[in-house]
Order: structure tokens, then C-alpha cells, then sequence
């Protein structure tokens, strides 16, 4: 089959591709002119990502001076192609600027301040290309940042890079576009560089034939061509007629070769490379010349300029400074559009800042009568009439009409299944089309969207992946873990059985422990049964355990008030049997108003006030009555045993811890309403011991018995938990006292009567005698 494409090729015949068309060529305007030297632009403005994939690592910074081939980026990945500074300069800034892109987006770029001296870094020329591995040409070709400059912007230093049996390497030298003759002029002036740039690729992959393709439009690069070639039997010029757009990787390959790369096939799988004249170009000057791509020839041509013609524009020119060397012509009211690509596959800037990139090969400024289109700021597009035109002229045999229905609905699946992928944005189906529909843009937009669901679906599927990840390695630490610990209580075990002394004292210290704790809990028990026993230790120890205790335990408080009781119990036992004297009863009583008013003065109160005062009052009465008469027989037990209660209980009071007594205001305030119920019982008893008649011993125990309610120290704790006006002492002591002095009056009352009785009797027996 090759031998049978040869054959073709050397008689001059070729394949065709379904559909193209002619339109109108306007290369004269640009092609009979040479390639101009332009003077340095003041700035550059450098995009970090020219090509298709990622863009480099920084490798300056602002304020930095660059010179000329300085790297200003790293290359970290394959896809990762870098960029180099084209002339000397200080770097003023690194910030995002609008590139040359159809949606006018914006991309990280470098400001390069132009200092003019266009001052190289060092070379390393290699004129001789059998010093150089293929590994070190491939290597030269990826640090000089060289990617497809037809349009595409593939990383060469892949696609040189190939594996399988190369058999066609195609140079494409078509130039379809009308306008655009930067391929044309650089075959005409370069063709010995291009050449010398073929014969590295042929080195590096190897072809059984080299095949350039040159449209017959371009009669003085064909020539260029031919005389560069000659003597070199694998090398063939191949002259293809000229029609739109014969530049397309798979319509050129069907040319030549008749083979149709299939969709979603590679030119690659059916063994064939193509690269671009331009590529070849800066191949060469990368591996010998040891020069980075950093200028590619622009073509700068349309009726709105003076001067067109093709120039070597550095990487980062602005179009402004372009327009300006080519004699832009100024319009009036209007703005001049601009557009960035040939009349057919390119697009309108949107600002002249967009600078040149590596795949900048034409700026077309046309003016209104060339492109009238250009200028028209409303779209003239109407409905589609299925005229079929579109199917006709597109070289990928898809369907224009139904993909341009299916990118207005958004139907991405259907675009799929129309092959969208194969279009190449020819844009010949909008040039046929009758209803003036832009139809490539439709296709644009549709593939950006497209383009832009992959990457977030690429990125989604990564995430579950990390995620799953990390889910699958906190489970095996988790595993690892329990493991560990299992083994490590399986050893302390062991460790434990084992008769050695490290063993036996490991069980002896768990013994001891144990029998602490035991110990601990012995002594707790007893300690609270002898405590039960001794009165008095059990108020302080009490007391000491509440200033440890938390305040809010009212169980403690509770135990306390019982003990507290129990020792009061037995004081006032011991009390009453002291006590025997009638003089007492004055002591304890001239005792017991300063205490009672003591309890009370500390409280706001007035009713406490007056309460204490009156006590007081009943007090002294009660001394002025008891006093003269009463001597031996006067009630003194009750005013006895409660003056030292309450001595005790203020005593007490003052040992009970401070943050006891801090506690709240309600604590305080109830322990005011005690002190004021204890007083008013006080005078109360006070009162009914003067009111009862003096030689009613009896009285005593009952008083006694009146008074264990209202000093019940059980009653005065309980009473302390209750809020301030529910305690209610009084009623409930007078009638206990009611019910005692109304016993105790009965008692005395039977006893007088008693008495009269016997006296009766005696003074009978005594008449009775007499
Ligand atoms: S732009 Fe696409 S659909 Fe239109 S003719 Fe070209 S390849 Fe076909
Ligand atoms: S050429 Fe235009 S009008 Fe005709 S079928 Fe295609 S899209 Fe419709």
C-alpha cells in the first residue's frame, strides 16, 4: 500500500475529502511581501499557558530582570510546555490579563518592561547533530517550549516522542486560510532551516516518507521547497490543490495517503505524524541554535491597514503595537474589529492589548466594505430552512443543521452521538449557509461547556477516589490498632501468670490494693458508728465534713442536723441535772437576751427586731418576777437548757463552713427566721414560765417537753430547706406549748385541789380533836 502511495504521490495524483470550498484567497495582500523585523514593543505581555494542557511553574518574580531565552517557567509534567522571556526586560508585573481566546477570558500573564539592549542569555550551538542522543533532541525540544504552531498547540516534544512505526511523517505547509501567508513566506525564506527541522524529526521518529504539503497557490515556497529537498530520496514535496480546508490534519492525510482517520482515532494509530512548516522551523532553532520559541511569523493583513504584511512578532506583542506598525487606519464613530485567526477559524479580540501567542499566525483588520459582516452589531440570523448546504461543504460528513439544534437545547448526549468532537471549526458550514446562522459559534460554545463538565467530572471521580482512600486507611489503622491493644493485653496477662518476682509483686500490689479499699470502707463504717455515739465530735466532724462536701448535699446536711441533735439532747440532759438553783434562772435569763438579740441583730428584719425586743422585755419580767419570792422551786430547767442550746447552736452556726454559709441569700434568710422563731418561742416560754405557778415542778419536765419542738434541731435543719415563707414555727409551737401548759395547769389545779383536800381534812381532824 505505501509503495502504491508513492506512486500516486510521484505522478502527481491525490485523494480527496468530502465537501470544502473556495472562498476568495486575498493572499496577494500579504504574500509578495517579506517577512519584516519589527522594531522591540515598551511591554510584552507573556501568558503562562500558550498550549494545550497545564501551565508551568513560576520561575521569576516581579522587579526581576530576565534576559532574552530566560526560562520563566518550569516544566513539572509533559503536558507542562514553558515559556522563555523574548527579550531582556524587568518583570513589572505577574497578574491576570485577557488572552487570545474566543470568550475574551483572562489568564495569568507576565508583564515584561522592554529595557531595549535585547541582551541574550548564554547559547550552547550544536551545528552537528550526531552528537545529540534522541533522547537529549527531545529533551532540547520540551525546555525550548515548542507546541503545534498550525493552530492546535500540542507539546511537540510528545508527539516527536512516538513509539509505534511511523509510516508517513507529513509536513503541512498547506496554508488553506484565506488571508494568511506566514507559512508561505517562512517556506520561502526559511526552506534550508524547515528542511534542517525535517531531517531532527526524521531522526527522532524515523518515517518510511516524509510528505510536504503545500497548496499549488503557492508557487515560490513550492519551489524553496523542492530546491531545499533535492537529492534527498524520503523527502517529497507534495503539491495539493488548493481548497478549504485541505490544512486539516485528517482532510490533508486523506489527501495524501487516502486513508480517513476514523472518530476518535489518532493519526498516530494509523502511523502517520503530522507537524507544521513553523514547528519545524523552531525545531531546529531550539536543537542547534539553542533557541527557545520565543517569535513566530503573524500575518497582519486586511484592507483597514496600510501595511500589511508578515512579521516576526516576539511571544507577548499586543496587537495594538501590531496594528500600529502596520498602519492601522482610524474610523470614524466606529470601532475598527479586529480578529485574531484567518476569516474562516478565527475570532474578533476583545481587547488590542491580546498579545501574540505561539499559535497567533494572522491578524486580519478588514475593512467595512472587504467584511461588512465584521462590522454588523446585530446578528442577521434567521430560522434554519434545512437547505442541507452545511452537510454538503463539511469535510467531517457531520451534520451542521441537527448539531446546531442540539448546542441551543444543551443536549450534550445528542452532541455526542453527532460526533461534535470531530468538527474542526472550519467554519466552511457558516460560510454556505443561506440563513447567515454562526454556526461555528454554536459548536464553540457547546465544546467549552462540554469541556468544562469533563474537567469537573474528572475532578469529582479523583475526590471519591482520594476519598475511598482515606476511608480504606482509617479502617486498616483502626484494625492495626485493636490488634495492638489485643496483643498487649495478652502479654500483661502472660506477664501476670508467670511465677517470676516481677509477677508475684505485680499481684501483690493489686492485693494491697484491694485490701486498702477494703480497709477504707471498714473504717468509713466505723468511723460513722462512733460518731453516732459522741455528740459533740460528730457536730465538729460534721461541720468539718461540709466545708468538704459540696454545699448543695442535702444529705449531709440532714446527718448533720441529726447529729446535731442528738448532742444537743444530751447537753440539755445534762443541763437539767446541774442545774438546782433559783438564782440560775435570773443568770440564764440576764444570758439569754443578749444571745437571743445576737441571733437576731444581724438581720434587716424589723419584725425580728421588735421580736428580740419584745423577748428581751419578757426576759427582764420575767427576772423582776421570779426574783423575791421564788427561790428553790422556780421552773429554771426550760430557760437553762435553752440558753445553752442557743449558745451552742450560734456557736455551730459560726463553725458551719463560710461557703456554706455564702451559699445563697435564702440560706441566710432562713436562718434569720429560725433565730426569729427561736426567740419568740423563747419569750414565749419565758412568758408561760412566769405565768405558771411557782411550785409546780412538774411544769419543768413539761416545759422541757415543749421546748424539744420548738429547738428539735431535725425540725430547724428540715425548716432550713424550705423557702423563707413557708416557714411557719409559731403556730405549731404554741400549740404544743398550748396543749402543755393547759396539761401542766390540769396537774397543778388536781394537786391544789388535792392539797385543800388535806388540809380540809386536817383542819376536820384538827376540829374534830379539839
Ligand atoms: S465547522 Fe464543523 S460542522 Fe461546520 S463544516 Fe466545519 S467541520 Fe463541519
Ligand atoms: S446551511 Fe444553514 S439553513 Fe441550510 S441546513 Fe444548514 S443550517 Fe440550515
Amino acid at each position: 500500500m505505501v509503495e502504491s502511495v508513492i506512486e500516486r504521490i510521484t505522478r502527481g495524483h491525490f485523494w480527496d475529502f468530502h465537501g470544502g470550498i473556495h472562498p476568495p484567497e486575498q493572499k496577494t495582500l500579504t504574500s509578495t511581501k517579506p517577512i519584516k523585523q519589527l522594531s522591540l514593543p515598551k511591554q510584552l505581555i507573556i501568558p503562562l499557558q500558550q498550549h494545550i494542557g497545564r501551565e508551568g511553574d513560576l520561575l521569576v518574580s516581579i522587579g526581576e530582570h530576565v534576559l532574552k531565552g530566560q526560562a520563566l517557567t518550569l516544566s513539572s509534567n509533559p503536558m507542562v510546555v514553558p515559556i522563555h522571556a523574548p527579550t531582556s526586560g524587568k518583570i513589572s508585573a505577574i497578574k491576570p490579563s485577557v488572552i487570545a481566546h474566543p470568550s475574551g477570558l483572562s489568564q495569568l500573564c507576565i508583564f515584561l518592561d522592554v529595557d531595549g539592549e535585547d541582551t541574550w542569555r548564554k547559547k550552547t550551538v550544536c551545528p552537528d547533530l550526531d552528537q545529540l542522543s534522541t533522547h537529549q533532541i527531545i529533551e532540547k525540544i520540551a525546555d525550548a517550549g515548542i507546541s503545534g504552531m498550525g493552530g492546535a498547540g500540542f507539546p511537540t516534544h510528545i508527539k516527536v516522542n512516538s513509539k509505534p512505526d511511523i509510516n508517513f511523517l507529513i509536513i503541512n505547509g498547506a496554508e488553506c486560510e484565506p488571508y494568511i501567508t506566514a507559512d508561505d513566506l517562512l517556506m520561502m525564506e526559511q526552506s534550508d532551516a524547515i528542511v534542517d527541522g525535517i531531517k531532527i524529526l526524521d531522526k527522532l521518529l524515523t518515517p518510511a516518507f516524509i510528505l510536504i504539503a503545500i497548496e499549488d497557490n503557492k508557487p515560490k515556497a513550492i519551489q524553496a521547497l523542492q530546491q531545499a529537498t533535492e537529492g534527498i530520496e524520503k523527502i517529497k514535496v507534495c503539491v495539493v490543490p488548493t481548497k478549504y480546508p485541505t490544512g486539516g490534519e485528517k482532510q490533508l492525510i486523506q489527501i495524501l495517503t487516502g486513508q480517513e482517520v476514523k472518530s476518535g482515532r489518532l493519526p498516530i494509530h494509523a502511523g502517520i505524524v503530522m507537524q507544521n512548516v513553523a514547528t519545524c522551523f523552531a525545531i531546529n532553532e531550539a536543537v542547534r541554535h539553542d533557541t527557545p520559541l520565543i517569535r513566530r511569523v503573524v500575518t497582519v493583513t486586511g484592507q483597514a491597514l496600510s501595511k500589511p504584511q508578515n512579521v516576526w512578532a516576539l511571544l507577548g506583542t499586543p496587537v495594538e503595537f501590531l496594528l500600529e506598525q502596520c498602519g492601522v487606519q482610524e474610523i470614524d464613530n466606529e470601532k475598527q474589529p479586529v480578529i485574531m485567526g484567518g476569516p474562516m477559524m478565527g475570532f474578533s479580540v476583545a481587547s488590542e492589548l491580546v498579545p501574540v501567542v505561539k499559535t497567533s499566525n494572522c491578524i486580519l483588520v478588514p475593512s467595512k466594505k472587504e467584511m461588512p459582516s465584521a462590522f454588523e452589531k446585530e446578528s442577521k440570523e434567521v430560522e434554519c430552512i434545512r437547505c442541507g448546504q452545511c452537510s454538503d461543504v463539511c469535510p467531517s460528513q457531520l451534520l451542521p443543521q441537527e448539531l446546531q439544534w442540539s448546542a441551543k437545547a444543551k443536549d450534550y448526549q445528542q452532541l455526542d452521538k453527532l460526533n461534535l468532537s470531530d468538527c474542526i471549526d472550519c467554519g466552511a458550514c457558516a460560510y454556505v449557509c443561506p440563513s447567515q446562522i454562526p454556526l461555528v459559534h454554536y459548536y464553540r460554545v457547546a465544546k467549552a461547556e462540554i469541556r468544562q463538565q469533563q474537567q469537573l467530572d474528572i475532578k469529582a471521580e479523583k475526590a471519591k477516589v482520594r476519598f475511598e482512600a482515606r476511608k480504606l486507611r482509617l479502617e486498616k489503622e483502626k484494625v492495626a490498632r485493636q490488634e495492638k491493644q489485643k496483643k498487649a493485653a495478652a502479654a500483661r496477662k502472660a506477664a501476670m501468670n508467670k511465677s517470676t518476682p516481677e509477677a508475684t509483686g505485680a499481684k501483690s500490689a493489686v492485693a494491697a490494693a484491694l485490701a486498702r479499699v477494703k480497709a477504707k470502707k471498714a473504717a468509713s463504717q466505723a468511723g460513722t458508728t462512733e460518731n453516732r455515739s459522741d455528740a459533740t465530735e460528730n457536730i465538729k466532724g460534721k461541720a468539718k465534713e461540709n466545708a468538704a462536701e459540696p454545699v448543695d448535699d442535702q444529705k449531709s446536711q440532714v446527718a448533720a442536723a441529726i447529729a446535731r441533735a442528738k448532742a444537743k439532747k444530751k447537753l440539755k440532759q445534762e443541763a437539767i441535772n446541774k442545774v438546782s438553783s433559783s438564782n440560775e434562772v435570773s443568770v440564764e435569763l440576764e444570758k439569754l437576751a443578749p444571745v437571743a438579740a445576737s441571733i437576731q441583730s444581724p438581720a434587716d428584719n424589723k419584725k425580728e427586731k421588735i421580736a428580740a425586743a419584745i423577748a428581751k422585755a419578757k426576759a427582764r419580767k420575767l427576772k423582776g418576777a421570779t426574783n423575791p419570792p421564788v427561790t428553790n422551786e422556780l421552773p429554771v430547767a426550760p430557760a437553762v437548757v435553752t440558753t445553752e442550746e442557743l449558745t451552742d447552736k450560734v456557736e455551730t452556726e459560726r463553725k458551719v463552713p463560710e461557703k456554706v454559709v455564702k451559699v445563697d441569700d435564702k440560706k441566710a434568710k432562713v436562718a434569720a427566721a429560725i433565730a426569729k422563731a427561736k426567740s419568740k418561742a423563747l419569750a414565749k416560754k419565758a412568758t408561760q414560765a412566769a405565768s405558771q405557778p411557782v411550785h409546780e415542778p412538774e411544769s419543768i419536765q413539761n416545759k422541757v417537753a415543749v421546748s424539744k419542738s420548738v429547738d428539735n434541731p431535725i425540725d430547724v435543719e428540715t425548716s432550713v430547706l424550705l423557702p423563707e415563707n413557708e416557714i411557719q414555727p409559731e403556730p405549731a409551737i404554741s400549740k404544743k406549748e398550748k396543749i402543755a401548759a393547759a396539761i401542766a395547769k390540769a396537774k397543778a389545779k388536781k394537786k391544789l385541789k388535792e392539797g385543800n383536800n388535806i388540809d380540809s381534812k386536817v383542819t376536820n381532824n384538827d376540829k374534830g380533836n379539839g
